[in-house]
């Protein structure tokens, strides 16, 4: 913002009285004193700071002397605004006034056709200009004020006419001629209420504006929120899968025989029972009874682990473990006599097999031929029988197995 010449061309004189010749002061000076953001006091104290930097002389009586000049300059704009707004109310006034007449002037017209207007003015009746003269003197006197709205326009102000004064009870307001300032009166008063309606609109509106934001806002978090959970929920799992208790390794029985001229030996049937001892991993406790499995039944785990061939708490520490079979059973053939092979593999949680017992319920067939050995009983550890097809005795002998954790 430029500085006003007449203050800076003041500011100047005044530093040269103090010796001081400086633009760069000046202009500073000058633009703190028509800062408009700060009060008087406020302005005085930072001049004063500033020429307390370039001189060692009093600066009193010069800020005095500046802000006396400024204060006046003020003062003769300020008087200038109001005799500008004085000027614009009697425009104003007289406007009004103007229509006012006219509108006088056109109801008589009504009344009194072949008569122009200037005629019917001279002709009122006593009691028309009674009225007349009353609802002007009315109009001047209640229409006095021009006051400043909020968008900076003048704005006639009406004063409250609704009380009944002395000039109104006379006529009444049922009287059309005083209907007609009533009329201005409330135009004005719906002008006021339609721009309340308005402003409190664009308030609401606001306020929803704000509420929406507010809520997408609220809503992002949420999501946020939601994801981390949904993230920690993924690591909490992936940890849980990780830990030893929960998925445990996949155990492989491995199995070794003697076959003579007959080979193939395998479960007969899917529904197998195997007969296992187990360990549980948790306490190293091994339970004494057979545990008996197959791979057909399915147990529900607890804590939603889904389902398992065998299910069951450890008898001496209550921890529930499982094992399933991850395959089918491999059939032992007579080319393996002698060496370990891997049959089946489980999945053991939390237990793991020790001891295993063939029993019965296997099968084979001969080396050589199609016979089919079915209803194998190996309780007693071996098996012999013959091949009529071969001619040739058939036997299973030195059964071993064992397990071997896979991985
Ligand atoms: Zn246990």
């Amino acid at each position: 913002m430029d500085t006003n010449p007449e203050i800076e061309a003041f500011v100047v004189n005044a530093l040269a009285g103090l010796s001081l010749e400086d633009e760069a002061i000046a202009e500073y000076f000058a633009r703190l004193v028509e800062e408009e953001s700060m009060e008087e006091p406020e302005k005085r104290e930072a001049i004063t700071e500033l020429l307390a930097d370039v001189t060692e002389e009093p600066t009193t009586t010069i800020i005095d002397e500046v802000f006396e000049f400024y204060n006046g300059l003020q003062a003769k704009k300020k008087a200038q605004e109001e005799e500008q707004k004085a000027k614009v109310l009697a425009a104003a006034k007289e406007k009004e006034r103007a229509s006012l007449l006219a509108e006088l002037d056109r109801r008589d017209d009504n009344g009194i056709l072949s008569m122009s207007s200037r005629h019917v003015v001279k002709n009122l009746t006593k009691e028309e200009r009674r009225k007349r003269e009353a609802l002007l003197a009315q109009y001047g006197f209640d229409m006095d004020e021009i006051v400043e709205g909020d968008d900076g326009e003048l704005e006639i102000s009406y004063k409250d006419r609704s009380g009944s004064g002395g000039k109104k009870s006379s006529s009444g307001t049922s009287d059309p001629l005083l209907q007609a300032n009533n009329n201005a009166d409330i135009v004005k008063q719906k002008e006021a209420a339609r721009r309340a309606e308005m402003r409190k609109a664009s308030e609401s509106e606001r306020e929803r504006n704000k509420q929406a934001l507010e809520k997408q806002r609220l809503e992002k978090e949420k999501e946020k929120r939601r994801t981390q959970k949904h993230e920690k929920r993924r690591i909490s799992i992936a940890s849980t899968l990780n830990t030893p208790t929960q998925h445990g390794p996949t155990i492989a029985l491995q199995f070794k025989a003697d076959l003579e001229n007959i080979t193939d030996l395998v479960p007969a049937d899917a529904d197998h029972t195997w007969h296992f001892k187990l360990e549980c991993s948790s306490c190293r406790e091994v339970d004494d009874n057979w545990i008996t499995l197959n791979a057909i039944d399915k147990s529900e785990q607890s804590s939603g682990r889904g389902e398992a061939n065998l299910v069951m708490k450890c008898k001496f520490c209550k921890k529930e473990n499982s094992c399933d079979f991850l395959t089918k059973p491999v059939a032992y053939t007579i080319e393996n006599n002698g060496k370990y092979v891997s049959m089946i593999t489980m999945d053991c949680r939390g237990m793991e097999p020790v001891a295993f017992e063939p029993r019965e319920g296997w099968k084979a067939k001969g080396a050589e031929t199609e016979t089919v050995f079915e209803d194998i009983d190996l309780t007693d550890g071996d098996f012999a029988d013959y091949d009529e097809k071969s001619e040739l005795p058939v036997s299973i002998s030195g059964i071993e197995a064992k397990f071997v954790k896979l991985k």
